[in-house]
């Protein structure tokens, strides 16, 4: 007989949807904040050389101690922080919440924000508590102290900047959160290549911070690897759930080339600073759209209609993140990923013929 999947599986997991990867075969991919650049060719064949030496026939180093130290001297992570690494900054999410999670335990995050911070929650059995932005996407500092102090929770995860919205919040608010939080605060600083401000700095002598990177929007979200720098008491613990080969031989050969051409990186980084910037201003120029500051590597506006938009830009092999109906904040708001500069110009000649100019 058939068994019913339902009977057993938790409702709670039976309640949601799959994280929805849209099909890019033959778009722009102008949807997921990764780097539009390939690695040059030289490069490439160099990093194909060095992956050809790892001994694939053995379990990576479990401590990936080597390259936490070159990540350490090429981030700023200062001597005090102890490193935790990750396959990508998703699964150190992952296992923050397991940690955590005892009955009754709560996670704090301003919403809209990264939807990870609340589907772990939900995987972990923690509550969670989503504190609305205010309108012009800034911390509401009031109601997240509010919450803060009703809550006590385990967690407090702030995106500096943030996501889906793009912008930075104020660093005294963020203090303040870090000052009154009684448990773990999570600065997850994903963004932190595009960005003008960081809490690196803070990490090993502020306990309850945990600093969080990921290589993915530097332009290499494919090899996975994401990093936590905080006080040696949080991350030893975090590392016991840490599957003990989660960051694999090729990730992690792949990831010390990559911090040795880390000009090449910096390099792609700053022209996309440069193209974000002609890329909001251009949008700004249209017809009732309100273009959002970003320190990240996309750019969240608001536009007229953004289902008729989003469909415009599709039609045209051109995909973005549409963000509307995605949280009541978020109504007819689009998320453009910065691209090269030709991707960034074929966005805004649709724009053109769709704004009729
Ligand atoms: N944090 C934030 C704020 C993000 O936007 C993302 C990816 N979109 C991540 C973490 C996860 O990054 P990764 O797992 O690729 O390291």
């Amino acid at each position: 007989m058939k068994q019913s999947v339902a009977a057993w599986v938790r409702p709670e997991i039976l309640a949601i949807g799959a994280y929805h990867v849209a099909d890019a075969t033959g778009y722009i991919k102008l949807d997921a904040m990764e780097n539009p650049y390939r690695l040059p060719g030289s490069l490439a064949a160099e990093l194909g050389r060095r992956l050809a030496e790892v001994a694939i026939n053995r379990y990576p180093d479990p401590s990936g101690a080597g390259l936490k130290d070159e990540l350490k001297r090429a981030f700023g992570i200062p001597d005090s922080a102890a490193v935790l690494l990750g396959n990508g900054s998703d699964e150190i999410i992952t296992l923050i919440s397991q940690a955590v999670a005892r009955p009754g335990a709560s996670v704090v995050a301003p919403e809209p924000s990264f939807v990870m911070y609340r589907m772990n929650a939900l995987f972990s059995g923690l509550d969670y508590v989503g504190v609305p932005l205010k309108a012009d996407f800034s911390l509401d500092l009031p109601a997240m102290l509010a919450a803060i102090a009703e809550h006590r929770p385990a967690v407090v995860y702030l995106a500096y900047p943030n996501n889906p919205t793009g912008n930075r919040f104020a660093r005294s608010d963020v203090e303040a959160i870090l000052d009154a939080a009684p448990g773990l605060v999570v600065i997850d600083e994903a963004y932190q290549a595009f960005a003008d401000d960081s809490f690196m700095s803070l990490a090993g002598s502020v306990d309850k911070l945990l600093v969080m990177r990921t290589l993915s929007k530097l332009g290499l979200a494919g090899i996975r690897l994401g990093y936590a720098a905080g006080s040696a008491a949080w991350i030893a613990e975090l590392d016991k759930l840490r599957p003990p080969y989660n960051v694999n031989v090729l990730t992690l050969a792949a990831a010390r080339f990559a911090l040795e051409q880390r000009a090449v990186f910096d390099g792609q980084a700053e022209t996309l600073r440069s193209e974000r910037a002609k890329l909001a201003d251009a949008l700004a120029d249209f017809a009732g759209v309100t273009v959002f500051p970003s320190e990240a590597n996309f750019v969240t506006a608001r536009v007229p209609d953004a289902p008729a938009l989003f469909d415009a830009l599709k039609q045209r092999k051109i995909l973005i993140k549409t963000l509307h109906g995605s949280h009541p904040l978020l109504a007819h708001c689009l998320r453009f990923t910065v691209g090269t500069p030709d991707e960034n110009s074929a966005v805004l000649a649709v724009l053109n013929d769709y704004f009729g100019l």
